[in-house]
């Protein structure tokens, strides 16, 4: 299995090098070069297996040159951090089936991805010897999952900038209490949008860059979204023994298209996915794209969903190559275009296209508080704002016919306050978090500068 870029001018890497390399040299994201098809019977014996297992199975068609067993033990450890036997249990409230992604040490669906990339960072780096020094910034969720995801490590240190005093209680806690000597946050006094100048700043230093060695964990890397395949399968799986139903509908909440995008190579592989279900917040640009083939780029306003406040979805591109019948060379005069105007339209033969494969729709802050409201009147579960979104579209947009799986995407911890306005009170925190405020910080305050930041990488690098 080779790996090629959207954009054609990178292609016939490996999986080790498309890990290593995150973004494609030529600007473009990398996918492998076929995605493999399982016959129905296959499919079957997949429906059965324990998380682990089922992850082996599907991970490994995509990782030639990892032998087995080391892939296993990866896998092994990766989803021995999370907190419930089935690692991502599938519970059955009020006619929906939902698959808890939040078990993970971080409390939100991005573990799933990040702890297996973080043991693959490490596992990689030792094998050739190399360091890693990842550079990130935040608003809230992707940092701690990639802490989570690489604290402790060997040869890798992470510097993770987060806007001072702007990002909840719960994640600036859950950042600035890992104290492991190659963790290294930083708040900025600024605001989200300086910590990603910064960084771009600071990655497009090249001599910077290669000398440290700088790395990257957002969700444009490839195993990111090969982890997040298997929950598909999972669900399906579960959900498939309990109905006897061989197709189901996904709803997804979704802001970079890099969980559904998971969810829409799962369908390309053979699951029975009769339409993915996208669910956007106010920041729409995705919904607008599926239903009314327009992509065009809008301000980012805030909602009780804040890790779906996002108007560029960094993993569109990869869709966009498989929209267009694998053409590069239209992905990169679509990609130019966007670049210019902010803007793409899509013609009738396109629309049907994604209409055969996606549903979607948004849902307002008033419906989304609603919608955690009634669920919760109505079952005494408690739904998190990005899940509640996923939960009113997908009602809205799947026909009664096959099962509805919604993905929960986070703990309702994490977003207590939306939660306390729409139910008037706040959901306890889990055991693993009951003690978070005593414990010991480590974090330092800097100012939104570019060279400050530089500067104190070269003291703290690997
Ligand atoms: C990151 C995140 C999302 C959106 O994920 P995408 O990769 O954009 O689909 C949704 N919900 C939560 C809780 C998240 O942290």
């Amino acid at each position: 299995m080779r790996y090629i870029s959207t954009r054609g001018k990178t292609a016939n890497l490996s999986f080790k090098e498309a890990v290593m390399m995150g973004l494609a040299d030529d600007g473009g994201l990398l996918l492998p070069e076929s995605i493999p098809v399982l016959a129905p019977g296959d499919l079957a014996a997949l429906g059965h297996l324990a998380y682990p297992e089922l992850a082996f199975r599907i991970i490994s068609l995509f990782t030639e040159g990892i032998p087995s067993a080391d892939l296993k033990q990866l896998i092994d450890k990766s989803y021995q951090t999370f907190s419930h036997e089935e690692t991502t249990p599938v519970v059955h409230q009020d006619g929906v089936y939902i698959l808890e992604l939040f078990h993970g040490p971080t409390l939100a669906f991005k573990d799933v991805a990040l702890q297996f990339l973080g043991n693959l960072f490490e596992y990689l780096l030792r094998e050739q010897g190399a360091k890693m020094n990842i550079l990130g910034a935040t608003s809230g969720d992707t940092g701690s999952a990639a802490i989570y995801g690489v604290r402790g490590k060997e040869n890798i240190n992470i510097f993770i900038l987060h806007p001072h005093q702007r990002v909840s209680p719960i994640q600036e806690l859950q950042m600035t209490t890992v104290t492991d000597p190659n963790v290294f946050n930083l708040a900025i006094r600024g605001t989200f949008d300086d910590g990603q100048r910064i960084v771009k700043e600071v990655f497009g230093d090249l001599d910077f860059k290669t000398g440290f060695a700088l790395g990257a964990v957002n969700s444009i890397n490839w195993a990111r979204v090969l982890a997040q395949v298997v929950y598909y399968f999972y669900a399906w799986g579960r959900v498939q023994r309990a109905t006897g139903c061989k197709e189901v509908y996904f709803s997804v909440p979704t802001g970079n298209f890099g969980d559904i995008f998971a969810g829409y190579i799962a369908k390309r592989m053979g699951l029975p996915i009769r339409r993915l279900i996208l669910a956007t917040n106010e920041n729409d640009i995705l919904t607008r794209f599926v239903s009314q083939g327009d992509y065009s780029i809008r301000s980012v306003v805030p909602t009780p969903a804040p890790s779906m406040d996002i108007q560029l979805a960094s993993n569109f591109e990869r869709y966009l190559y498989f929209l267009f019948d694998r053409r590069c060379d239209r992905v990169r005069e679509a990609m130019a275009e966007f670049a210019a105007g902010g803007r793409l339209t899509f013609d009738a033969d396109q629309r049907r296209q994604v209409a055969r494969e996606f549903l979607a729709g948004s849902a307002s802050r008033a419906e989304t508080l609603a919608t955690i409201r009634d669920f919760h009147a109505a079952t005494g579960y408690i739904l998190d704002p990005h899940t509640a979104i996923g939960v009113k579209v997908g009602r809205e947009q799947a026909g009664g016919e096959v099962p509805l799986i919604c993905l929960a995407t986070a703990h309702p911890a994490k977003f207590g306050e939306a939660v306390q306005e729409a139910i008037g009170q706040v959901p306890p925190l889990p055991d693993s978090l009951k003690d978070i405020e005593q414990r010991p910080r480590r974090c330092e305050i800097t100012d939104a500068d570019t060279e400050q930041i530089k500067e104190y990488i070269r003291r703290h690098a690997q």
